[in-house]
Formats: C-alpha cells, sequence, structure tokens
C-alpha cells in the first residue's frame, strides 16, 4: 500500500481532497465534570483535507483534536476515524491510534534515548517491526525533516525546532494516515517556527490528512482548505481561508481575528 507522504508531492493548489471520510463527528458533547467544555460538535474531515483551528484560549481545541484518538473521551455523540467507531471498545481505540499521529506544543521526546531511538521505539515494540527496518524508515523519515544528521545525538543536544521535527519524523515512523498538531509551533522561537511549519507544509504538499490547532494564519492562508474557529467549546464559523480572514461572519470571530492578526 502506498503511504501519503511517499506519493508525488502535488504543487500547491492542487493538493487533491478524496471524497472519501477520514474523520466523521456527529452530535458530540463532552464535559469535564460539571464543566460542558465541548458543545454539539458535527465535523466531517475529507481524507487529504488541511484544516487550521484556532480560537480563544480556553475555548476546546486541544480537547477536540485529544477527543479524536481518545486521549480524551467524550460523553455524548459519535467519533469515527477511517470508518472505526471510537467507543469504548479497547481494540477501536488501538486501531485509531495506530492511524493517527500527533504532535504537541511539547515535543515529549525521550531524552534518555537518541534520536534515532525515539524514531524506532514503538514501530519495535508496538508494530514488531523489525530492528533494521525501524531503523531505515526513521532515516527515511528524518530526511524527510532535514535533520538525519542529528539521528545518534540527544534531544537535548538539539534546538527546539530541531526536537519538533524529530517529533514529527517519529509520528510519521507509525505510518499513520492522519496528522494531529497541537500548537506545534507555540513554545518555539521565533527563528525555529519556520522550520517547523515548513516540514508541515510539505506534509501538506505529500497528501497528508492534517487538523492542525495553530494561531500561525500564514500557514492557515497557505496551506489550508477550511479553516474553523471555535469558541465556549463550539465551532462558530469555518471556511476557506480567504472567506474566513477577509470575511468572518460571526461577531465573535471578527475579534478574534482582529485580535492576532
Ligand atoms: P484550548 O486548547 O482551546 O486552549 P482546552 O481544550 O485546553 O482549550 O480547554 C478547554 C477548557 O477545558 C478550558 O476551560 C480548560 O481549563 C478546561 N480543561 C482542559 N482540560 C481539563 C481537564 N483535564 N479537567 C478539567 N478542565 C479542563
Ligand atoms: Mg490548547
Amino acid at each position: 500500500m502506498s503511504h501519503p507522504i511517499d506519493a508525488a508531492p502535488a504543487a500547491p493548489g492542487q493538493m487533491r481532497i478524496s471524497d472519501e471520510v477520514a474523520i466523521e463527528i456527529s452530535g458530540m458533547n463532552k464535559w469535564y465534570g460539571q464543566f460542558h467544555v465541548l458543545r454539539d460538535i458535527d465535523l466531517t474531515v475529507y481524507r487529504g483535507e488541511r484544516i487550521v483551528i484556532c480560537g480563544p484560549s480556553g475555548s476546546g481545541k486541544s480537547t477536540l483534536i485529544r477527543c479524536i484518538n481518545a486521549l480524551e473521551e467524550h460523553q455524548a455523540g459519535s467519533i469515527s476515524v477511517d470508518g472505526t467507531l471510537l467507543s469504548s471498545d479497547l481494540k477501536n481505540i488501538d486501531k485509531i491510534r495506530s492511524e493517527v499521529g500527533m504532535c504537541f506544543q511539547h515535543f515529549n521526546l525521550f531524552p534518555h534515548l537518541t534520536i534515532l531511538e525515539n524514531c524506532t521505539l514503538a514501530p519495535i515494540w508496538v508494530r514488531k517491526i523489525p530492528k533494521r527496518e525501524a531503523e531505515a524508515t526513521a532515516m527515511h523519515f528524518l530526511e524527510k525533516v532535514k535533520i538525519p544528521d542529528q539521528a545518534n545525538k540527544y534531544p537535548g543536544q538539539l534546538s527546539g525546532g530541531q526536537q519538533q521535527r524529530v517529533a514529527i519524523a517519529r509520528s510519521l515512523c507509525m505510518k499513520p494516515k492522519i496528522m494531529l498538531f497541537d500548537e506545534p509551533t507555540s513554545a518555539l522561537d521565533p527563528e525555529m517556527i519556520k522550520e517547523v511549519l515548513d516540514t508541515m507544509i510539505e506534509l501538506a504538499e505529500d497528501g497528508m490528512t492534517m487538523l492542525c490547532v495553530t494561531h500561525e494564519m500564514g500557514f492557515a492562508r497557505q496551506v489550508a482548505n477550511r479553516v474553523i474557529f471555535m469558541d465556549a467549546g463550539q465551532i462558530v464559523e469555518q471556511n476557506e481561508p480567504e472567506p474566513f480572514f477577509n470575511n468572518p461572519k460571526s461577531e465573535r470571530t471578527k475579534l478574534f481575528l482582529s485580535q492576532i492578526l
């Protein structure tokens, strides 16, 4: 089976979106105790889509992303990923997690393992892939994120931008069909943001289905086919980048954009 990132890159603007559904969220609600954090979320993501999610701090963006691979439980409605319903059945959760890669603000690399070992750990122990094969795959993706020369170093010896690119490569080693990003550049120094965004842009051009929580609006304009604005646990507005930024409809979206642009 060919992997999206191995496919021939499409020219920007010609990135293909299929009519196959990658993620279907319907009537989803979540509470933290009494606190109703996500309200009536309906969202269909098609294969090959690049969706940027933005919104004020505390609006539920991270919670939404975390619900998609069952890092958080939802209490009402449904989420299905690649046709598998996310239920309390652990088999389904394992299947979904094996198809969904995730990249957080803090890279969560294992400090006592080398870059190469960080990238091969899950493929060897979870996927049971032979070590040599896992190492070859890891080197392929470390080349892809342009740091093959760092393979034998430890995370602490790398810059923040390099560590985040390792985190992306590590996710890709599990051959995910979908990548979720939760503010991957917000802990980085400004000069390192671009190198991580460039990696994400390449991933998008290779056809990866991506959901990115980010306030990098340049990235959203360049890469997203759809921008979603969340506030107070709801999807308030969504549109293609051009109308989203130039002609936002809701007052809440206008206010948010006026504060960040
Ligand atoms: P965002 O990513 O948009 O900043 P989050 O999804 O992190 O928002 O949080 C949404 C709301 O839920 C916030 O009010 C936050 O304080 C609350 N929250 C997040 N995680 C928890 C948790 N584990 N327990 C209780 N409340 C939480
Ligand atoms: Mg968050």
